[in-house]
């Protein structure tokens, strides 16, 4: 099968073609069009006439909505197919990669409800004046895609970047780029003009780079790795082109005193392993009070060490890392672990399987450590005790990084009074990825800036006008 990129209303091909692996079988899946500098050249003038003739901005609102709710339509039915694509580009099981497309229609139909209740608002300054505030769309949106969570994270930007009336010009990942080519089939179908969504697949480095620095692009959104998302800020400054940053996270889980040890489980076996671990908001540490560590870990290592390792398509609580870069890379900070004096308490090998599979792996570790430092995107969990709360919140909060945090107790004062102290744009208690759309995400330190999600993130796609009237 050929895929082919979107740009102004046509499916198109290119001379140059990528080819996509089955990382459950480590072969070849399907081929892609590789976009060129002209194809992003070609999508952003689109985008940019879009915008310029108010097709998407300058129309009632409720229209917008309409659209909005067909698209979500249009998603729900091609999930099942989207589904098997998702699962063989991308290794993860066929039940996730379908809650995909089920998490992207929501976010449609979440900020359909939005697109026309964007009202501005009037200042009182006096019988002479007449003031008021508007949010008016920013233009033509950039938006660069990860390869875990492709048609998700696709859906997460896209959505509210259309119901606020920005056109858009996605960029998606090299590893996983043809599920998005189905969720853009369905926005297609929902009535959006010629040019108001285009979809490029080519390298991050030539692509992605010349859309960053484009003098078209009104807004750069970026969800990606913290080197990567560097060089796009060092980029953005040239044209101090406004940005939202979702990078990347070494979220800690603490356990308290009194936590339910079932909670911690169930929360250990979506927090670290679900997508193998890699996840932006994973819970890679978890942070143990002393006189609880030995029961915990036992629990946990005996949890790991029942999870089934197998293809996506089997359904398995593990399934394969994304390429063989991405397996090296785990298993070469895991030695690196051990090197540094880090006890791997289970796992840390590679099982006798085709395609990239990482054993579910428990690490011991001080909060120092790489390992207990550094993002691993892999199943890799880092445990370490406490002896103090004020310890726990130094351990959880003492990396470069903010995006998530939680925390397991039964006592509602206590587990409030830590979940305050966590940094991190989104705090859990009691369960691991708890929230949802609905609920505003994104991130402190390096793990970047600007909220997605929720009735917030709508804003980040919009910019505040006043017009001050002397009359
Ligand atoms: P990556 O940074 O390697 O690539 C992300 C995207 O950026 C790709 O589409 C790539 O082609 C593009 N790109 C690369 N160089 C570029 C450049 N110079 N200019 C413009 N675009 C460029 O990240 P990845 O490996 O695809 O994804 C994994 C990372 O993403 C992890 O660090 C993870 O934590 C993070 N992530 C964050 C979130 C979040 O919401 N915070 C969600 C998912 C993933």
């Amino acid at each position: 099968m050929h895929y082919l990129n979107y740009i102004d209303g046509d499916w198109c091909n290119s001379d140059q073609t990528m080819t996509v692996m089955n990382p459950g079988s480590g072969e070849a899946y399907a081929t892609i069009a590789k976009a060129s500098v002209t194809d992003a050249d070609r999508a952003l003038a689109a985008a940019r006439r879009v915008v310029e003739q108010g097709l998407l901005s300058d129309i009632r609102p409720a229209v917008r909505t309409e659209w909005m709710l067909n698209a979500a339509q249009a998603i729900r039915e091609i999930a099942d197919e989207g589904a098997l694509v998702a699962c063989r580009e991308n290794g993860k099981s066929l039940q996730d990669a379908k809650d995909e497309f089920i998490e992207s229609a929501r976010y449609f139909e979440y900020y359909a409800g939005m697109a026309d209740k964007l009202e501005g608002s009037s200042i009182p300054l006096g019988r002479e004046y007449v003031d008021f505030t508007q949010y008016v769309p920013l233009g033509v949106s950039v938006q660069i895609v990860p390869w875990n969570f492709p048609v998700s994270i696709c859906a997460r930007s896209l959505a509210p970047a259309l119901a606020a009336g920005n056109a858009v010009v996605i960029k998606s990942p090299e590893l996983s780029p043809l599920a998005v080519t189905l969720l853009v089939t369905a926005v297609e179908s929902a009535g959006f003009p010629k040019g108001a969504v285009n979809l490029l697949c080519g390298t991050g480095s030539i692509v992605g780079s010349h859309l960053v620095k484009h003098g078209e692009t009104d807004q750069i959104v970026f969800t990606g790795s913290v080197p990567t998302g560097r060089r796009i800020l060092e980029d953005a400054a040239y044209r101090a082109t406004p940005s939202v940053m979702e990078l990347g996270g070494k979220s800690a889980g603490i356990v308290l005193r009194d936590a339910d040890v079932k909670k911690v489980l169930q929360s250990v076996r979506s927090g670290i392993f679900f997508n193998s671990g890699q996840v932006c908001s994973a819970m890679s540490r978890l942070v143990i009070d002393q006189a609880r560590y030995t029961e915990v870990v036992d629990a946990v290592v005996t949890l790991a060490q029942s999870l089934t390792i197998g293809s996506g398509e089997s359904q398995s609580d593990i399934t394969p890392l994304i390429s063989a870069e991405q397996q090296y890379s785990v298993l070469d900070m895991i030695e690196e672990a051990k090197r540094e004096g880090a006890k791997v308490l289970t796992g840390g090998y590679v099982p006798d399987l085709s395609g990239y599979f990482i054993a579910p792996t428990i690490i011991e570790a001080t909060p120092d450590m790489r390992i207990a430092q550094q993002e691993v995107f892999g199943p890799v969990l880092v445990v370490m005790p406490f002896e103090t709360e004020q310890e726990a919140v130094a351990i959880a909060n003492g990396t470069d990084f903010g995006l998530v945090a939680g925390v397991f107790g039964e006592s509602l004062s206590q587990t409030l009074r830590v979940a305050q102290k966590l940094r991190g744009g989104q705090v859990y208690v009691n369960e691991w990825f708890a929230g949802g759309v609905e609920t505003p995400f994104g991130g402190v330190g390096l793990s970047g800036f600007g909220r997605e999600k929720g009735q917030e993130a709508i804003y980040s796609y919009m910019q505040t006008r006043n017009i001050a009237v002397r009359l």
